[in-house]
């Protein structure tokens, strides 16, 4: 098997700088780049992103809201909600960051990779569509699913959130609808407290949501069970034309914000299972886009070890075999919620 990546970088997502406290911090990326400048040099790697057209953004976005976004460039510095702030040039970074994801999908769709990763900022599964929330302004994978669906005609998208806080609103986005299928887990007791087992869809997307609420101690062999014995069946099931993961660090065990026990290993090993998965679903194209991770040596380490398997260089060896009695009950929990729509459990 063998998997050409992509990696879209910009120094133009340096630009937005929340406030020198926030931990939505431009060095965040700057560690991410360091890192790969050192072990990923090779320049035909790289893509660069271009500006996300307004059409683009208002297929999640009120036109009012992205009008105020464009109107903060006038000013130093906005406080949009109590979390999410922006200076001039933010909304260079946010439209960039849509436009990344965007060039990600083209260069998947055309044939030109099996995966990309988009390294970009801000981050943006929390962004609603007429308000910023939780670091993020525009909903980058959101809005990417949506022209996936229009642009492409596909009708089977399945989204990956590993991010340690719930993506709220891209399971608001879809939750109606079987053409995407959200796949998340998270910590609940942290923002935006969304995400518990029982939220499983509604109408046409009845059990089209699968949400893992994971207890704080997770750890790699927790993970790698929960999403050996629940991801596996999603995917074999729901047979995905395109995988989109919202990549986020902050489960690290090293992280501020998330606090749970992952190590950099696990975000290989899960690299390595949807690698697998999309072999064996006709080779789904695989679109990674950064969201959180605040410890910016665990961020970087963690952003390693996805590249070094999708450019081949990691480990080859098969994924360690993870069972653990908390992750057990945790898989029997979502199993029964979704027993009844057997859309992925027969
Ligand atoms: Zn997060």
């Amino acid at each position: 098997m063998t998997i050409a990546v992509r990696v879209i970088r910009d120094e133009r997502y340096l630009e937005h700088r929340p406030g020198s406290e926030h931990p939505e911090s431009p060095k965040r990326l700057r560690s991410v780049y360091r890192m790969i400048e050192k072990d990923f040099p090779d320049a035909d790697l790289y893509l660069e992103p271009d500006l996300a057209t307004l059409e683009q953004l208002e297929l999640v976005h009120a036109p009012s809201y992205v009008r105020q976004i464009l109107d903060t460039s006038e000013r130093e510095f906005t406080t949009l909600t109590p979390d999410t702030a922006v200076s001039a040039k933010s909304y260079l970074s946010a439209w960039l960051a849509v436009g990344g994801c965007l060039k990600g999908l083209e260069a998947l769709m055309a044939g030109q990779c099996r995966a990309c990763f988009c390294l970009a900022r801000p981050p943006g599964h929390h962004a609603l569509p007429d308000r910023a929330s939780g670091f993020c302004i525009f909903n980058n994978l959101g809005v990417t699913a949506r022209y996936a669906l229009e642009q492409y005609g596909l009708k089977r998208i399945l989204i990956v959130d590993w991010d340690i806080h719930h993506g709220n609103a891209l399971q608001n986005l879809f939750y109606s609808e079987s053409a995407v299928l959200y796949f998340s887990s998270h910590y609940m007791g942290w923002f935006p407290h969304t995400g518990d087992w029982d939220e499983t869809g509604q109408g046409e997307g009845e059990g089209y949501t699968v949400n893992l609420p994971v207890f704080k101690e997770l750890g790699d062999a927790d993970m790698m069970h929960l999403y050996g014995e629940l991801l596996v069946p999603v995917v074999q099931r729901y047979k995905p034309e395109l995988i989109l993961v919202a990549a986020g660090f902050d489960g690290h065990h090293r992280d501020p914000l998330g606090r749970t026990r992952l190590t950099e290993s696990c975000f290989g090993w899960l690299t390595q299972l949807l690698v697998q998965l999309s072999d064996s679903v006709n080779a789904a194209p695989i679109l990674l886009a950064l969201e959180g991770g605040y410890d910016t040596h665990a961020l970087a380490a963690s952003v390693r070890e996805v590249l070094k398997v999708l450019s081949h260089q990691g480990r080859r060896e098969r994924i360690p075999t993870f069972k653990t009695e908390r992750a057990a009950q945790l898989v029997e929990k979502v199993r029964r919620a979704h027993a009844r729509y057997g859309i992925w459990t027969r």
